[in-house]
């Protein structure tokens, strides 16, 4: 599985589209902006284990803010939203308050619209990640991709009900290894963000994910491999089985 990756990015998402398919991958393809969202989502009309989030990527907000009615547009298209959040890294200050409008219109609309399933990014910007969650946190589902904060804010997000996307990348270090190993079993996901993420100076594809993360997940949980495999595996189901749009 994949819950985080840009399908449309790669420089053949048809092809990876097809091993996916394939492969019985289930994949989140995010966008990163609602212009690209219609486009996205055709890329997997054929395929039932993909789904396409709706977003607007914080990092892109300050170039694409006049895209903020399209995510009016397509929300009832969809049960999935992201990529979405703020980043409260140096380069991205300028656009803060406009990230926050963003941020809180794409919850808002979510819950106005029954409830969605969230990727969200919260790079050095997880307290207010959090603040803006909590009164959002009983119609939608959130689920942090490569979540990077403190203890502290870990434990806030397992308060309020997020789930983890977690990837090779973040399994790889310590720290990301340490927030792992306090996350709470079923609530871990796993996840690439292709094509943005590289190994060995080849992009990550949405079925590395399986076998690059559960031999660190192994270790971590004290596991074998199938083990880890059957948590994961019921892990997604739960969380699918939270598609709101279906129930209303
Ligand atoms: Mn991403």
């Amino acid at each position: 599985m994949d819950f985080h990756c840009h399908l449309d990015l790669y420089q053949n998402p048809l092809e990876v589209v097809a091993t996916a398919k394939k492969q019985g991958t289930f994949v989140l393809s995010v966008t990163t902006t609602p212009s690209a969202y219609e486009k996205t989502a055709h890329l997997a009309k054929d395929c039932p284990n993909i789904e396409t989030g709706l977003g607007l990527h914080p990092e892109l907000v300050h170039q694409r803010f006049s895209e903020l009615s399209l995510l009016e547009k397509w929300i009832n298209s969809t049960d999935f939203v992201g990529e979405v959040g703020l980043d409260g890294s140096p380069r991205y200050r300028d656009s803060w308050e406009l990230q926050k409008t963003v941020f809180n219109h794409a919850l808002k609309l979510s819950d106005t619209h029954g409830g969605r399933i969230l990727s969200i990014h919260s790079r050095q910007a997880t307290t207010d990640v959090m603040d803006f969650l909590e009164p959002f946190k009983y119609k939608n589902t959130f689920i942090l991709h490569w979540f990077s904060g403190t203890v502290t804010e870990l434990n806030r997000a397992i308060e309020i009900g997020c789930w983890f996307s977690v990837g090779p990348l973040m399994l790889k270090g310590k720290k990301g290894k340490n927030l792992v190993s306090r996350m709470p079993q079923d609530r871990i996901l796993l996840e690439t963000d292709g094509p943005f993420t590289s190994m060995k100076q080849q992009p990550l594809y949405p079925w590395d994910a399986n076998n690059m993360c559960i031999p660190e997940l192994s270790e971590i949980w004290g596991l074998d491999s199938s083990e880890v495999d059957s948590i994961l595996a019921i892990n997604k189901e739960t969380l699918l089985s939270e598609r709101y749009s279906l129930k209303v």
